[in-house]
């Protein structure tokens, strides 16, 4: 539905291009996450898509046709798809019910409420109803903003940063009840986030951005498990980068022809407190950290140093402990 071909553009007054030979293709429904630090060109992207930039080179074409930039159409802007902006876009004398009434005005009276009612449970607002946009928070202008984009059933829906407004418990709520609702509507969605965790847990693909560049597209499993640089690992956190070489002792380095600096991934929660009789190495913890629902260790042997959870309260600063690598989750980049 969406073909993505090499685009690149470059602001004027910068000396690197905010987006740079980015390919990348969206099937019908899917959800795509864009995600990566402030910066990397995740907003200039979307804009590029709805046809509110101008690309210095590069296509997008979008349900066969190609899009086009500001400068070669009187309207800017690709019908069929809708941008949720960051700035809320509202119209301002209008209450939140007008404003996600506007575009399916055409859709009978009854339809219209039924709609408007369904969109305004989902986002929690059905006590601002007859409320303007002036007198809303902006946590509660951002939701209104996600109401009207969905209202209108685009094909394409773009999200910038859709939560970013949001408080936790809201958007832990939320979020789950928007996916499930996107999904049904069968629209495919782009959604920007420079959150990892929402990028795993709501996506069916995902490219991770750097400086203008896509440096990695996969679905969330294999993005996480087999990433390709120490870059993308450890974007998603949780990642010990190590050496094969620090892992020498240990007997779990790859194949004989992988060079000593190679590095390997190992997620925190492949590294465990082990029984005596099953330690693969025994460690000194130089670390600990409370998180919350569990406890973050940072333990050493020689120069290997690897972070792991645990829930053991009991375990102290300056013990030696017996650990053990899941090794089959051991993953050696390829660059
Ligand atoms: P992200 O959404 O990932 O934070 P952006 O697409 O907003 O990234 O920005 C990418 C780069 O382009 C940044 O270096 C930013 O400063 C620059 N940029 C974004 N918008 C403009 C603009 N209107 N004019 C000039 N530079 C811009």
């Amino acid at each position: 539905m969406l073909e993505i071909k090499k685009i690149t553009k470059k602001y004027e007054g910068q000396t690197k291009p905010a987006v740079s030979e980015v390919s990348f293709s969206v099937k019908d429904g899917e959800f795509f996450t864009l995600t990566g630090e402030s910066g990397s060109g995740k907003s200039t992207l979307l804009r590029l898509i709805k046809g509110l930039e101008d690309a210095d080179s590069g296509e997008i074409w979008f349900d066969g046709n190609l899009v086009k930039g500001p400068s070669k159409k009187l309207l800017a802007g690709e019908e069929g798809i809708e941008l949720a902006h960051q700035d809320y876009n509202l119209f301002p004398r209008h209450t939140v019910y007008e404003n996600i009434q506007y575009m399916i005005r055409s859709l009978t009276n009854e339809d219209q409420e039924k709609k408007i009612n369904e969109l305004l449970d989902i986002f929690r607002l059905q006590e601002y109803r007859d409320k303007i946009p002036g007198t809303l928070s902006g946590g509660q202008q951002q939701r209104v903003a996600l109401a009207k984009a969905l209202s209108g059933s685009p094909r394409l829906l773009l999200l910038d940063e859709p939560f970013s407004n949001l408080d936790m418990i809201l958007r832990a709520e939320i979020k789950a009840e928007l996916a499930d609702y996107i999904r049904q509507t069968k629209a495919a969605v782009i959604f920007v986030t420079h959150e990892s965790a929402d990028a795993l847990s709501l996506s069916d693909q995902i490219a991770v951005m750097k400086e203008g560049t896509v440096r990695q597209i996969g679905s969330p499993e294999t993005i996480y498990s087999k990433p390709i640089t120490p870059y993308v690992a450890s974007y998603f956190g949780n990642a010990n980068i190590v050496t094969i070489r620090n892992l020498e002792k240990l007997n779990i380095s790859a194949t004989k022809e992988v060079s000593p600096e190679a590095k390997v991934c190992i997620r925190y929660e492949d590294v465990e407190l082990a029984e005596e009789g099953n330690a693969m190495l025994y460690a000194k913890i130089m670390r600990k950290d409370y998180f919350g629902s569990c406890y973050r260790l940072e333990v050493r042997l020689d120069r290997l140093k690897l972070w792991l959870y645990t829930n053991s309260p009991i375990i102290k600063k300056g013990d030696i402990v017996p650990l053990k690598i899941n090794t089959e989750k051991v993953h050696l980049f390829d660059k």
